[in-house]
C-alpha cells in the first residue's frame, strides 16, 4: 500500500510541537509494516538542507499564490522517503514555521499551507516523479494540511483515500471569504457542506468535512471533542461523524527518548539502575543554580507556555511548592505575559526555581532525567507526549485528567497503589487549588522511597512504543484504500 504522507512539521528538520516527533515516528513504524509511506513536507530551509540525497524530481504549475515550482525528493534522518515543495517565495525563510520573529502569523500562511494539501493532491492526480508514484492513500495531519482533502474530493471517482488526523483542534486554519479563487477551490465549496466555516474559509472545517476518515491521537480526546467543552466549536460536525471519528493514542520513539541510551545525560540507566537517575538530579539541579539537594523533591516542566497547557495554574500553584521544599525547572516558550510571571517567581526563588524561556531539545532531555516529577497541567491535551516521556525516564507525570493524559497515566490512589499499577498523579478541575493538592500527594509520596521507586519501576517499564499504534493506522489504511 503506498500512503502520501502530509505534515507540516517534522523532527529533527523542524520542529515547534508534538506534531514533529509523530511525523518522524510514525511513517518509521509504518514502514516497518511494510507500507509504502512517504513524507510530503514543506520546503523550509532546514528541510531542504537535512534531506539526504536530495534531487528534484518534476517541475510544479498551478501552485496557489506562486504558479511555479519544483518537487524534490530524499530521505529524511530517520530513513523515510520524503518529497518537499520548493518554492523560495512560500517557504524560503528562516525561523518558525507558522510565526514571524514578533509571534504573528506569516501573512501568507493560506497560501503556504493550501500549497501543501494542494501539491499532495497533484501527486495523486499525476505522479510524484518518474516512477510514476501514486499514493493509494493521503494521510493529512492539521489545519496546515487541511485543504487536502477537499482538493481530493473534487478530482472526480479515480481518487484516493483520504484520513486526517486532529492532533490539537484548537488550532483551525481560519482565512477570510475572499482568498476562495487564490486557493483553487470551487465557488460551490463555499458552503456550510463544504470549506465554508463561521464566515471564513475553514483548512480545518475543509479537513474534517471532506476526509473519508477521521482521527486524533487518543481516545478520550476522540470523545471531548464532540462536546462543546473542548470540541472548540467543531462538536456539531464531529458528532455528526462520530462513526468515522477513531482515537490513537500516539507512542514515543524510544530509539530517541531512552535512558538507557541517551547521549544527552551525565549518567545512563533504566529501571534496574533507577539510582543512578541522582546523578542526573544533581547535574540538573547545578544547570539550574539550585540547592543540591537530593531530598528536595524536583518538580518540572517542558511544554509551551499557555493557557490550554495550564502554564497559569502552575504559577500560582508554585509559591506553596517552595514554601513545602519543593524545587521546579521549567522550560518553554509561549505567551509573554505567562513567560514573564514565571520567569518573575525563578527570580525571587532562585535556590528553589529555574526557569528557562526558550527551546532547547538536548536540555528537555536533561530535564527529563534529572527531575522527580513532570507536571503537564493542561486544560485540553490531545494526547500529550512528555508524560510518556517521563515514564520512561522514571520521572513520575503529575496531570490533569484529560484526553491522552487520562488514557496513559494511571493516578496513585491507594487501591492503584495497592495494586502496583500506578504511575504517576492526577487531579480533575483546572485550579491551581487542585494542582496543588496533587503535588502535595507527590511530596507526601516522595517521602516513602520504597513506594516512589516500585512506582518509577512501573513507569519505567510500560510500553508506549508505535508498534502498536502503527498497526491500528494500518487496519484503518486497510479498511480504506480503494
Ligand atoms: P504539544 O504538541 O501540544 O506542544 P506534546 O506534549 O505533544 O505537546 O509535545 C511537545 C513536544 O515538544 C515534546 O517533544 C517536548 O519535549 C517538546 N518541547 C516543548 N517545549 C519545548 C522546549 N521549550 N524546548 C524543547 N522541547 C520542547
Amino acid at each position: 500500500m503506498r500512503v502520501l504522507f502530509v505534515t507540516s512539521e517534522c523532527y529533527p528538520l523542524v520542529k515547534t510541537g508534538g506534531l514533529a516527533d509523530v511525523s518522524a515516528a510514525l511513517p518509521q513504524a509504518l514502514r516497518a509494516l511494510g507500507v509504502d509511506v512517504r513524507v510530503l513536507l514543506p520546503g523550509y530551509p532546514a528541510v531542504l538542507c537535512g534531506l539526504e540525497g536530495k534531487r528534484m524530481v518534476r517541475s510544479l504549475t498551478g501552485i496557489p499564490g506562486v504558479g511555479r515550482g519544483a518537487l524534490v525528493a530524499g530521505v529524511l534522518p530517520g530513513g523515510v522517503p520524503a518529497y518537499a515543495i520548493e518554492s523560495p517565495a512560500l517557504y524560503g525563510r528562516a525561523g518558525n514555521p507558522y510565526l514571524t520573529a514578533s509571534g504573528a502569523d506569516w501573512a501568507d500562511n493560506h497560501v503556504r499551507f493550501a500549497a501543501l494539501g494542494w501539491v499532495a493532491a497533484e501527486i495523486a492526480r499525476t505522479g510524484a516523479d518518474d516512477t510514476q508514484w501514486q499514493p493509494d492513500l493521503i494521510h493529512g495531519n492539521d489545519w496546515q494540511s487541511g485543504l487536502m482533502p477537499a482538493y481530493v474530493a473534487f478530482m472526480g471517482s479515480r481518487r484516493p483515500a483520504t484520513v486526517m488526523t486532529i492532533h490539537n483542534i484548537a488550532y483551525q486554519g481560519q482565512f477570510s471569504p475572499a482568498l476562495l479563487s487564490t486557493v483553487h477551490l470551487p465557488p460551490h465549496s463555499y458552503h456550510m457542506h463544504g470549506v465554508e466555516y463561521y464566515g471564513g474559509i475553514g483548512f480545518l472545517k475543509a479537513g474534517l468535512y471532506y476526509a473519508d476518515r477521521l482521527t486524533t491521537v487518543s481516545p478520550t480526546y476522540a470523545r471531548e471533542i464532540q462536546s462543546a467543552e473542548h470540541g472548540c466549536g467543531f462538536e456539531g460536525l464531529l458528532s455528526t461523524r462520530t462513526d468515522d471519528l477513531t482515537g490513537i493514542l500516539n507512542g514515543v520513539d524510544y530509539g530517541i527518548w531512552n535512558p538507557a541510551l541517551d547521549g544527552h545525560l551525565v549518567a545512563n540507566y533504566d529501571h534496574t539502575s533507577v539510582e543512578i537517575k541522582a546523578h542526573n538530579k544533581a547535574a540538573l539541579q547545578v544547570e539550574f543554580g539550585l540547592d543540591v539537594n537530593p531530598a528536595a523533591p524536583l518538580f518540572a516542566m517542558v511544554s509551551r507556555l499557555n493557557w490550554h497547557k495550564g502554564a497559569d495554574l502552575l504559577a500560582e500553584a508554585l509559591p506553596a511548592l517552595f514554601a513545602r521544599g519543593g524545587q521546579v525547572v521549567l522550560l518553554g516558550t509561549g505567551d509573554a505575559g505567562l513567560e514573564g510571571a514565571l520567569s518573575a517567581l525563578g527570580a525571587a526563588h532562585p535556590r528553589s526555581a529555574g526557569v528557562h524561556i526558550g527551546y532547547d531539545e538536548a536540555q528537555a532531555h536533561r530535564i527529563q532525567a534529572g527531575a522527580d516529577v513532570l507536571l503537564v497541567p493542561s486544560r485540553a491535551e490531545p494526547c500529550g507526549l512528555t508524560q510518556l516521556y517521563a515514564m520512561r525516564y522514571g520521572t513520575l507525570p503529575l496531570v490533569r485528567r484529560t484526553g491522552g493524559l487520562e488514557d496513559t497515566v494511571i493516578d496513585a490512589t491507594p487501591a492503584a497503589l495497592a495494586d502496583g499499577c500506578a504511575t504517576g498523579f492526577a487531579f480533575d478541575e483546572a485550579t491551581p487549588t487542585a494542582l496543588g493538592w496533587a503535588i502535595r500527594r507527590a511530596m507526601d509520596l516522595y517521602r516513602a522511597p520504597d513506594r516512589w521507586r516500585a512506582m518509577q519501576q512501573r513507569a519505567m517499564t510500560r510500553d508506549f512504543g508505535w508498534a502498536g499504534s502503527a498497526r491500528e493506522y494500518l487496519q484503518l489504511y486497510q479498511g480504506l484504500a480503494r
